[in-house]
């Protein structure tokens, strides 16, 4: 990789974890993001509203390929002192979007120097952290008729350069349930006279090993208590209404989705015996991210000529990743270049490592 687009794409690192933005929120750095290419290069730039890609035109006809990284920060402070540090109160890289953007960006002026066959798409994408912008951004796929996507996520834990990946679930799906249980409130002295919602959202959260231990499922499934919420703090009122919030989450989507039906069957099943309403609504919805073998076959070959340490993983990532919408409507794969001992992702004391920019961009190229 060149020397000189390297260094610019660090220091592009840095300033876009100066300026994190959250979710559906990311207009500075889409901003600069095309501002850079386009002060770099000549490619083609769409802007789509929330997110935007660039082009580089191929000379053959053959099918379009297309990488992707995502442009959002994640709610939560930055404890290292870096110099580079965040200057927004309570938002900052810790996913290492900053990285992701950063490497595509130099991919795009890496591409721009070479011959290519086809047309390359870099897809910057919006709002992953909520599972939204993949979803949004994959119409790309059908209207260009792009064949092949692939992309990349940091990680802690492997040797720096480690490169993780598996065909098949990669990251899990994962929903988040949240039920809302409306009965009556009553004096604390009467409350014979109200319907108070306290024992079907314990029976609901107790029930929750059962419901996860069924062995109709094909494969792991968890389900966790994100929030419970009842009533106010007043010794004189029997609750009246309640909340629970809860995370389901499946190595397959079918999984995931059969056991959000349960567990809504349940929550129905205890507000109806102690005659309350419940309403259930849906947030971070985020399908299973599943690589396809082909692509992934040519990640492994990648590296292979490229000389990088490359893994099986054993199993998926329980985390979910939205890169799955894209999967579903063409080829492609997502794989992880490791980072070594440092702390995990979405954690105060998490920052990218641009020592690993280069090895995403080389990947990358060998891919087109
Ligand atoms: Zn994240
Ligand atoms: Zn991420």
């Amino acid at each position: 990789m060149d020397s000189r687009i390297l260094k610019q794409a660090v220091a592009l690192r840095h300033e876009l974890h100066a300026r994190p933005e959250l979710s559906g929120q990311e207009t500075w750095t889409k901003q600069r993001l095309q501002d850079f290419l386009r002060v770099n290069t000549a490619l083609e730039i769409t802007d789509r509203g929330a997110w935007f890609y660039a082009r580089k035109k191929g000379h053959s006809a053959a099918p379009p390929i297309a990488f992707r990284a995502d442009m959002d920060a994640v709610a939560m402070e930055e404890s290292v002192p870096l110099p580079y540090a965040s200057t927004v109160p309570g938002v900052a890289h810790k996913c290492g979007h900053d990285g992701h953007c950063a490497a595509l960006a130099a991919l795009a002026l890496e591409t721009e120097r070479r011959e290519n066959g086809r047309d390359v798409y870099f897809i910057f994408q919006h709002a992953e952290e909520t599972g939204r912008g993949a979803r949004e951004c994959a119409s790309l796929i059908g209207e260009k008729g792009i064949e092949e996507v692939f992309a990349f996520h940091n990680m802690s834990g492997h040797s720096r350069g480690v490169v993780g990946i598996r065909p098949g679930t990669m990251n899990c799906a994962s929903q988040g349930l949240s039920f809302r249980f409306r009965g009556v409130p009553a004096h604390a002295s009467l409350q014979e006279t109200g319907k108070n919602p306290a024992f079907a959202i314990a029976d609901l959260v107790r029930a929750i090993p059962d419901l996860t231990r069924q062995n109709t499922f094909q494969g792991a499934v968890w389900c966790t208590v994100i929030q419970v919420a009842l009533g106010s703090e007043n010794f004189g009122i029997a609750a009246g209404d309640g909340v629970v919030l809860l995370t389901c989450r499946g190595e397959r989507e079918e999984d995931m989705l059969r056991l959000t039906k349960a567990v809504e069957a349940a929550a129905g099943s205890f507000a109806a015996r102690d005659g309350l309403e419940v309403a259930l609504s849906l947030h971070d919805v985020f399908p299973e991210t599943a690589n396809h073998a082909e692509s992934v076959a040519k990640v492994r070959a990648a590296c292979a000529g490229l000389g990088y340490p490359l893994y099986d993983m054993p199993e998926p990532m329980r985390s979910s990743e939205d890169a799955g919408h894209y999967f579903k409507a063409a080829k492609g794969a997502l794989f992880l270049i490791h980072t070594g001992d440092r702390p995990p992702i979405h954690t105060p004391g998490y920052d990218f490592d641009d020592s690993i920019i280069e090895q995403a961009v080389t990947i990358f190229s060998a891919l087109i």
